[in-house]
């Protein structure tokens, strides 16, 4: 499930390592991969890619968008909740079902797209409009101003962590860091947008920033090159369901919805209650 901050990391390590090294080969794996390939150009996914180099290495929300020279076409990968990346050389062993591998030689070196569930894309296009949704996306959460944040929230009808996860609203947010983000922020999850005072919307926005960025040097120093990992041992809140919270101790309750589950603790982020809410953990 990588969000922005990983894949803001896995974007440094590929710009380090890819740029102007020529693809001298694709595999596309038969199980699977022609499920995660989606060639939009349809001159051929494997053959227009050979031979082209990577020139610039972006993200936009949680998309990666290669740049490839001399064609000029984007190779965008959209890893979902499932889908990793691994840079390697050839004989190290594979980060899960593999399903596309792009060859660099000098020295030689393996781009690898692995996918549990074949939940991700990686589509090759002439132009990101193309690719589905993608222009749907509203701006990243680690460049949107104050002023905008606040008026497109004003858009969306909800609950807040419901609104933090679309990337119709602010792009790079999943599930993970939306827990992570409301706990600094100090704000239920299930609080109504509606019921947020200005107060707390500007302590939102500041929280996104600030967790992100953090998230980001942690992640950038525990990950190193290894971008088919998924370092998380600095979450507060996040998948620690009964542990102390970091702040006040109480132990971190867990809600599942819709099968995501929502960390939080009830005592630095009160109210919100909703019907079905069950009762706390048992004490650690
Ligand atoms: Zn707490």
């Amino acid at each position: 499930m990588p969000e922005l901050p990983e894949l803001e990391v896995v974007r440094e390590v590929l710009e380090r390592r890819l740029i102007g090294r020529v693809i001298g080969r694709v595999t596309v794996q038969p199980k699977g991969g022609p499920l995660v390939v989606r060639d939009l150009t349809a001159r051929g996914f494997a053959a227009t890619l050979t031979g082209e180099t990577p020139a610039r290495v972006e993200r936009r929300g949680k998309f990666l968008v290669i740049t490839l020279e001399p064609s000029s076409l984007y190779l965008a990968i959209n890893p979902k909740l499932t889908g990793r990346l691994q840079l390697c050389p050839p004989a190290e062993k594979k980060a899960g079902p593999l399903h596309l591998t792009l060859h660099f030689d000098d020295p030689p070196t393996e781009l690898r797209y692995v996918d549990a569930k074949l939940m991700g894309q990686v589509y090759l296009t002439e132009t990101l409009a193309k690719i589905p949704t993608f222009d749907e996306m509203g701006p990243d959460a680690l460049s949107i101003s104050p002023e905008d944040f606040r008026a497109r929230l004003r858009r969306f009808r909800g609950e807040i962590k419901g609104i933090l996860v679309r990337a119709a609203f602010v792009a790079g947010i999943g599930n993970a860091y939306a827990d992570e983000i409301l706990w600094n922020a100090r704000l239920h999850p299930y609080r109504k947008r509606t019921s947020l005072s200005p107060e707390e919307i500007d302590r939102l926005y500041q929280a996104i920033g600030s967790t992100l960025r953090q998230a980001t040097i942690q992640v950038r120093q525990e990950m190193g090159e290894a971008i088919h990992l998924k370092p998380r041992d600095f979450f507060a809140v996040h998948m620690r369901p009964g542990e102390p919270c970091p702040r006040c101790g109480t132990p971190v309750s867990a809600i599942t919805a819709n099968q995501r589950i929502t960390n939080f603790c009830r005592t630095c982020q009160p109210g919100g209650l909703i019907r079905g809410m069950p009762a706390p953990p048992p004490s650690a």
